[in-house]
This record gives C-alpha cells, structure tokens and sequence, in this order.
C-alpha cells in the first residue's frame, strides 16, 4: 500500500480531496452532485486513516471538451498535488476524469507528485504509464508550456532524448513492441526501449509497396487489409486514419519525432521543417527504407493538392444546390442555418468595426465578426463568431469523426432501404384501409333506396351521417397518403445530397478542417438543419441522425448518448 513517498509514515493520516463533477448527461435530468458527495463522504468513513480536507467541483464538461488539458480544475489538482497539499484524490467514477489515455497519463502524474488516486467504484486507481500515447504526452505538455515553466523543461529534456534517438515514453507505434532495458529513469523505474515486431513490419511494408508502387489511397490499401484478414491495430478495422498515420509517421524509417502537431484552437499538423527528429537513423527500429519513406511523403502531398481540387468541386456543387441563402463571400460560416433561440428568427451578420491605437500612434481597424437576432430579442440577441462558431465546429468535427468510422455509403443505403421497408408497410395500410372505406361507403350508398322507399330498418338520415363519416376518414386518409408521399421525397433529398457530398469528399473531417469558409458553410448546409441558440444554450439539429448509424463499439457508447435523437445540445457553462 501507499507510494514510496509514504511507505514509512502509514500511521499518518492522509488528506482526502474529492473530486465531484457534473456530467452533462446527467445534468439533463438533475445535478447529482449531492449524490457524489454522499457516496465520497461515506467511503472516505470507510477509512480509519483518511481525513477530508476538501472538494473539487468540476462544472459540467462537454463531452466534446473533455481533454485533461482543457479542463481547469484538474490542472488546479495537478498544481496542488505537486505543492503537496494532499495525500489522497477521491473521484466518484473511473471516468470522471477524462478520456482514457489522457485519464491514464494524468494519473501517473498524480502518482509521480505522490497522490494515490482512488474512486469509489473501483478502488485504488493503478499507476500504469505505459498506456499512454506519445501524442497524448506530447499534447499535454506543449500545453503545459503555455501556462507553466515546468512543461518546458519537460519538453526540453523529451526534444533532448529524441534527438538523441530515445525512446521517450508512450505507446509503442503499430510495427513495435516495448521492452524493458537494465537502464533507469529518473523516477528509478526501467527504461523501455522499442522493438520491432517482424509480423506488423511486414504489414507496414506493404502498406508502404501499396502507396508508393501500386498508386493505392488510403481507403483502398484499408479495404486490400481488410479483405486479406489481417488484424487491425486496435479497432477491429483498417481505417484510412491508420494508413495515413503510418505513412506519415517517420519511426518507420528509423527516426523518432516530435513536435509533428501543434495543439491550438484546431489540433494543427505542423509543417515537416517544424518537426524534432532524431538527430541520426536509429538503426535497429528501421521498418522502411529512408528513400521509401520519402517517397510516400512525395505522393502524400501530391494527393494533397488533388485533394484541394475535389473541395473546389464540392463548392461548386454546393452553388448549384444552394444558389440563394448563402453568400460565400462573408465571413460567417453559420448564415442561413443558425437561429435565434427566443425568437425563432435566423441571426444575420452584425459585425463592427474596432478601432484602436498602437503605441506609435498608427490608427488600426478591425471587423469583429458577430451574429445578431433582427429582432434584438431583450435575453440575447448578440453572439460572438468565436464562440458560436467554435462551439458547432467542435461539435461537427466530432460528429464527422463518428461518421468516418462507418461505411457511410452502406449505411446510407441500409438506412433508406429500413426507411422505405417502413414507408411501403405504412402505404399497404392505407392502401387497404381506403379501399375497404371505399367499399363500405358503396355498400351504404345501396341501402339508401330501400330507405327512401321505407323499406329498410334504417333512416335516410342514419344512412347519411354513416356515409358522411366515412368519408371523412376517407379523407384523412388521403391526408396520410400525402404526408407520407412528402416524406419519401424529403428523405430522398437528404440522402442523395449526403451521399453526394460523401462521393466527393470521403475524408470530411479532414476537408471540413482544412476548408476555407464557403467550404464549411457548404458542408454545414448539408450536415445540419438548423442551430438554435439561446444564450449559451445551443440545439444542433443533424440532417442525418447519428445514432441511425447502428455499428458503434461499447467505447462509441458514451458519446454517442449524449448526441441524443438528432440534435446535440452545447451545454452551458462547460467553456
Ligand atoms: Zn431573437
């Protein structure tokens, strides 16, 4: 039990902090905190040795927003820790922390300042840093570095070991293993070392043979893999994300990196120049040649400027089908589609100038891009093109990022084929129903001259108001005909623009990241119906549903409950 920091002071007592957090799922429904505080309290009870000394409430976090370095009060626990100002962190749930890298790279830093973590489900949380990614140590401390000191020194040591052809911590790439060396850190734990895994090089080379020899993209090398039955790397799929990744990444040719992305309001690929490499080839994780390697980056960028040439299609196309709400020379990427909440009226652009003077005296101008209600409803009627456009952009490029992990095309048409199967029950119906209305109304309509003749046990009048109401139905019927008629061709509308779109632009993400504003506007046409915003309230409401989208993992689950039927809602307060 306890840390090497405390093993000769277990008579002691230890500071508990919890930590409570308000997820935004459950927000929906009510604030559970006290529930956390209850369970925490009790548990901590359960303790001989353990004294609260305080909570730490973390306000509901997007589930969009949920990274280790975005989130204030864990930086705040982080910095308490190193002060050493508690023993013990206390959270709920697992999974009140963050996504599970990050959460795992986070808590061995806890560990490293001498804080054991423990939730109440489950216990005592393990130090096991070797589950963290590179990327998500990387990420963290460039973060770090914006705010702290520390995080440089950090950072200098890592470019140091990596020019110096070390491996620096993190995950081990597909293709390679960790192994334990003799040698130790300073945290006096062995140093890992990579080794090569013969099975996956021999993949990675034929990924590499089918980029740069037989003029394969990336979704057709995933396909060649998956058709051949060979394991993916941790999804049960290749995906284009894998291929590109490995054809990108230089340990392959023998040169461990990095500084390869830059974390900023978008998660930027730097460019090559900008990269820390290892100052020589490390000669024994070499998968490919350096000239192969090279080469793949050769073609990378060619494909790059084809790429940039499709979004030019798409933009015309766009014109063609949305030739009047949209202006694709203003600055608002969110015209025509965003709405103000209050009032129901679409915002328009109201932007202003901001003028101010340097210290040399020059005179500067700057548009603010802002959106406004026509109406200037009294609870908010202006929004910053910042915050209203970070927030849909998030909220888009995670939900392009579910897209992408499925076949969109096949589920596209799985999903009209389940529509039309529904559609054709419910015409069946209606079909049946009014011919037998038809009938019975035939069938009244004989009787009516034996009533006339008084010959019949039933009144003209009766006959008339039975055959009156008959008709009526028949014409709710007809009524129902209709609306479902509307709404095959409403479907149908949807669903060829999407799978056009999805024809020409089959990596979306990385186009709608890329793409200059008429381009996201375009897209955000064809993704989403309408945005209403209310104040920090904001109600995306998706063309497709995502959940219809059936083939998800269990690690899908989470987010995808929180997308809801169609339209996701920010959450105030988690920025
Ligand atoms: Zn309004």
């Amino acid at each position: 039990m306890g840390t090497m920091f405390q093993e000769d002071k277990t008579m002691e007592v230890k500071k508990v902090r919890t930590l409570l957090r308000v997820s935004s799922k459950q927000q929906l429904h009510e604030d559970d905190i006290p529930l956390q505080r209850e369970e925490t309290k009790s548990y901590i009870a359960k303790h001989q040795d353990w004294i609260f000394d305080m909570e730490y409430i973390e306000k509901a976090v997007s589930a969009y927003k949920n990274g280790v370095e975005d989130r204030e009060v864990l930086m705040q626990i982080k910095e308490d820790a190193e002060n050493k100002e508690f023993d013990i962190l206390l959270t709920y749930m697992t999974d009140r922390i963050g996504r599970r890298e990050e959460y795992s790279f986070y808590i061995s830093e806890l560990y490293k300042a001498g804080i054991e973590v423990w939730t109440v489900k489950d216990g005592k949380i393990k130090n096991d840093e070797h589950t963290d990614s590179l990327i998500t140590y990387i990420r963290f401390w460039q973060n770090e570095e914006e705010s702290r000191k520390l995080g440089k020194r950090v950072r200098d040591a890592l470019i140091d070991q990596v020019e110096k052809g070390k491996f620096v911590g993190g995950k081990a790439p597909y293709g390679y293993r960790l192994v334990e060396t003799s040698e130790k850190d300073s945290h006096k734990r062995n140093r890992h070392k990579m080794e090569i895994v013969e099975k996956q090089a021999e993949v990675v080379r034929k990924i590499y043979d089918l980029y740069i020899h037989q003029g394969y993209g990336y979704e057709k090398i995933a396909k060649e893999l998956n058709r051949e039955g060979i394991p993916a790397v941790s999804a049960d799929k290749w995906k284009n994300g894998t291929i590109c990744s490995i054809l990108k990444n230089p340990i392959y040719m023998g040169f461990y990196s990095i500084h390869r992305r830059e974390r900023g309001k978008n998660f930027k690929r730097l460019d090559r120049k900008e990269w820390i490499l290892s100052k020589e080839q490390v000669k024994d994780i070499v998968i490919v040649p350096q000239s192969d390697w090279e080469k793949a980056q050769e073609i990378r960028e060619s494909r790059k400027s084809h790429l940039e040439e499709k979004k030019r299609k798409t933009l015309a196309l766009y014109e063609e089908q949305y030739s009047a709400p949209f202006n694709p020379r203003g600055k608002l990427s969110l015209l025509g589609i965003a709405y103000c909440g209050y009032c129901g009226k679409r915002l328009k652009s109201a932007g202003y100038n901001n003028r101010w003077v340097t210290k040399d005296g020059t005179e500067k101008v700057s548009c603010i891009g802002r959106y406004g209600c026509q109406e200037k409803c009294a609870e908010r009627s202006y929004y910053s093109q910042d915050f209203l456009e970070s927030v849909v952009f998030e909220v888009v490029e995670n939900y392009l990022e579910r897209l992408k992990e499925v076949n969109i095309s096949d589920e596209l048409n799985e999903m009209k084929k389940q529509k039309m199967l529904h559609v054709e029950k419910e015409q069946k119906r209606i079909a049946k129903e009014t011919d037998k209305k038809t009938r019975d109304i035939k069938t009244l309509e004989d009787a009516l001259p034996e009533a006339f003749r008084g010959e019949s046990g039933i009144t003209v009048e009766r006959l008339s108001r039975m055959i009156g109401e008959k008709e009526k139905e028949l014409a709710e019927l007809e009524q129902d005909r209709l609306r479902l008629q509307e709404q095959i061709e409403q479907a149908n509308i949807t669903y060829d623009e999407f799978s056009k779109f999805i024809d020409i632009a089959p990596d979306w993400r990385q186009v709608f990241k890329e793409a200059d504003i008429p381009t996201k506007r375009m897209l955000l046409a064809s993704l989403i119906e309408r945005i209403d915003v209310k104040d920090e309230d904001i109600s995306i409401k998706f063309r497709i549903r995502i959940e219809d989208f059936k083939k998800h993992s269990d690690e899908d689950e989470k987010i995808l409950e929180t997308i809801g039927s169609g339209t996701i809602r920010y959450k105030p307060g988690s920025r």
